[in-house]
């Protein structure tokens, strides 16, 4: 059975491939974080290698589809920046020797299945050379060889690695969707599955990790707790916080990027409040301090910032020195107005 939740025009393609026996040798996914890239990759490998108990395919039940759902199968491969290095820092790319393993075995037969897999998360940081030597791969596709390349960030990968993929691409989900689910499949409370639906902005599995995870809920408020202090704040304070995400971005980068990304929301959310469409609000919860922020900046320095951590978050990408763009950014934050009622 498929898992993904609310993305059946990815899985209708999919089925048909598999029914025709027509599937391409390279897909790309490509949708927000946590919308359900990687539950749908394992499932396909779980299509391509299921001998199924029953008449659906993945049926689930099977030792292919278990063995694959623990990540125990020897032909299906996940590789990202978490592999490889347990304990250590995150990795920041996915490497040349990365490729030269996979290359190395996706000629071989498989092991266990009927269909090797490989699974590449986060594709779109794959070194140049990495790219370049599976381009050779995806030009000369090994037989029963399967390769899955998942990306959010689409337009950082190389045209010529996905010209060469089948693209499938994965909405975020609409939020009375995800709400009704988690009221319905989770038994969560009405109130709380709206707040979770909201904030997940289209990513179900977001929420679910928020669901599981209380942690995931408490940094959001602690980085706009954070971001909030630093608009009054002075200039040093602002650059022991960049210090600071620049540290956690040598420890963890997802999670450094992820913290700008929750500044996003509350910035695009200044703009909303501006535009008087309250009901819009993503941190609904911070409504009172936006609509007090929201008169002390003009729509202009709004977006000018919302600009510059757009910037920011590209040089990052591109490992530009993470503590020298968090001060660039900090230098950035608008100057603010006298408050209203001052
Ligand atoms: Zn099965």
């Amino acid at each position: 059975m498929w898992q993904v939740i609310g993305q059946d025009h990815a899985i209708r393609q999919l089925k048909a491939g598999l029914e025709l026996d027509r599937l391409s040798h390279a897909y790309l996914l490509v949708g927000p974080p946590h919308v359900g890239k990687r539950t749908l990759a394992l499932n396909l490998a779980q299509a391509v290698n299921c001998t199924p108990e029953g008449d659906t395919v993945p049926c689930g039940q099977c030792s292919q589809c278990r063995r694959i759902a623990a990540g125990h199968h020897a032909d299906v491969r996940v590789i990202g920046l978490d592999q490889g290095n347990s304990g250590g820092p995150q990795r920041r790319e996915i490497s040349i020797d990365d490729i030269r393993t996979v290359s190395g075995q996706a000629h071989l037969k498989p092991y266990e299945g009927a269909c090797r897999v490989y699974i590449f998360e986060d594709a779109e940081t794959m070194s140049e050379e990495a790219a370049n030597a599976l381009l050779k791969t995806l030009e000369e596709p090994p037989p029963q060889t399967l390769l899955i390349l998942l990306t959010s960030q689409e337009d950082r990968l190389l045209p010529t690695i996905s010209s060469r993929c089948r693209r499938i691409e994965l909405r975020p989900m609409p939020q009375e969707e995800i709400a009704s689910y988690l009221e319905k499949s989770r038994s969560v409370e009405k109130g709380d599955a709206e707040r979770l639906a909201r904030l997940s902005r289209g990513s179900l599995g977001w929420a679910l990790l928020a669901l599981q995870d209380s942690l995931v809920l408490e940094r959001r408020k602690s980085e706009l707790d954070r971001l909030i202090g630093l608009l009054d704040a002075h200039i040093e304070q602002r650059f022991h916080a960049a210090s600071d995400i620049a540290s956690l971005y040598y420890r963890d980068r997802s999670e450094a990027m992820e913290v700008l990304d929750i500044w996003l929301t509350w910035w695009r959310d200044l703009l909303v409040m501006r535009e008087g469409a309250e009901d819009s609000v993503y941190n609904q919860d911070y409504i009172d301090s936006l609509q007090q922020w929201s008169l002390r900046y003009s729509s202009r320095q709004i977006t000018d910032f919302i600009g510059a951590v757009l910037s920011t978050l590209k040089a990052l990408d591109h490992n530009v020195n993470p503590r020298l763009s968090m001060e660039v950014l900090m230098l950035a934050i608008p100057g603010v107005g006298p408050r209203p009622q001052e």
